[in-house]
């Protein structure tokens, strides 16, 4: 079994980003600069947000945290997007999610300027990814195929089922999957909640992506020997054994699984990292004006 490193993955991404970033400032070009709003104090969101700022700094790119408290009305929020929506210094930004429950998550998705969505989540850059023309591709999909083709994981003619049809990992992962392009070629199949025999078409995957957000679900019986397995998930779970008193695991059983999986890649140290990765891929691709000029 081979653990797909999405730690050395990331690192050796975020150097080329460095290099870019380098190249930029020893031309007399300002550094990409990514922003994101945060709204409310979910710790969550909290340390996601704190991770991509420290990623922006490593590369070299500028960043700043517009923080917003629980109570801010759906109609601030949307002025708040549409200021950074004008700021010609910024050149992407982010949303976190969740946001509180009076707040139209469509409507902000909405609101954001596609040529700033580096989240990917306009529907303006989903509708582009379906038709395969050059968008922000979601960040977490975008990481998951850079880990399989980083690591030359085949996937031409190889039956991919992916748990989950969420739309920031499970429907994009799945046309990802099964695109006519180098590094995809995949037969595709979808689960969600009321899929049938879920473990029959487990079973079958020669590549298994788990994005249902159920600890451990995954477990050893419903994967095919030498199959490989990128886990999605992450929850935080109580744990007397580290410093914190919680620790990160995610949708598979990595204990059981791992005896019987080619690949697996690991929760912490997983997918969650090449997702900050590929946010700062598509900062870099919207200072560069590369999907939009
Ligand atoms: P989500 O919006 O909660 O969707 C979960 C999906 O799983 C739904 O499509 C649901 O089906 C399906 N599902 C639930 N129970 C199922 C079952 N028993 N059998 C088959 N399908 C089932 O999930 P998400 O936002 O994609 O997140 C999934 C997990 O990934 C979470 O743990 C989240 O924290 C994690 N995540 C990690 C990253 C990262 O960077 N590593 C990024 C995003 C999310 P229905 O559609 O029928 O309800």
């Amino acid at each position: 079994m081979n653990i797909i490193d999405g730690k050395l993955i990331a690192e050796q991404i975020k150097t080329e980003i460095a290099t870019e970033v380098r190249k930029m400032i020893d031309s007399d070009i300002r550094p990409p600069h990514l922003a994101a709003i945060l709204v409310g104090e979910d710790p969550a969101s909290q340390t996601y947000v704190a991770s991509k700022e420290r990623s922006c700094k490593e590369v070299g790119f500028t960043s700043s945290i517009y923080r917003y408290p629980a109570t801010i009305s759906e109609k601030d929020l949307l002025l708040a997007v549409d200021f950074l929506n004008k700021d010609e210094e910024i050149d992407g930004f982010i949303v976190q999610m969740p946001l509180p429950n009076h707040i139209s998550v469509e409507k902000v998705i909405e609101s954001i300027d596609p040529k700033k969505d580096v989240d990917g989540f306009h529907p303006i850059n989903a509708g582009r990814m379906l038709a395969n023309l050059p968008s922000y591709l979601p960040a977490t999909p975008y990481g998951i195929m850079q880990m399989l083709e980083r690591c030359n994981i085949e996937t031409e003619g190889k039956h991919c089922v992916v748990l989950g049809r969420s739309n920031i990992v499970g429907t994009p992962i799945s046309i990802l999957m099964s695109r006519n392009n180098k590094h995809a070629n995949s037969t595709v199949t979808l689960c969600h909640s009321k899929t049938k025999d879920l473990e029959k078409i487990t079973l079958q995957a020669d590549i298994l992506i788990a994005a249902i957000g159920k600890p451990l679900f995954v477990t050893s019986n419903m994967v095919k020997e030498g199959a490989v397995i990128i886990d999605v998930g992450i929850h935080r779970v109580i744990s007397s054994e580290t410093k914190s008193g919680f620790r990160l695991i995610g949708d598979v059983d990595f204990l059981n699984v791992s005896k019987k999986c080619s690949y697996i890649s690991p929760v912490p140290g997983g997918v969650g990292l090449m997702t900050i990765v590929a946010l700062l891929q598509n900062t870099l691709k919207a200072a560069r004006k590369e999907i939009y000029q």
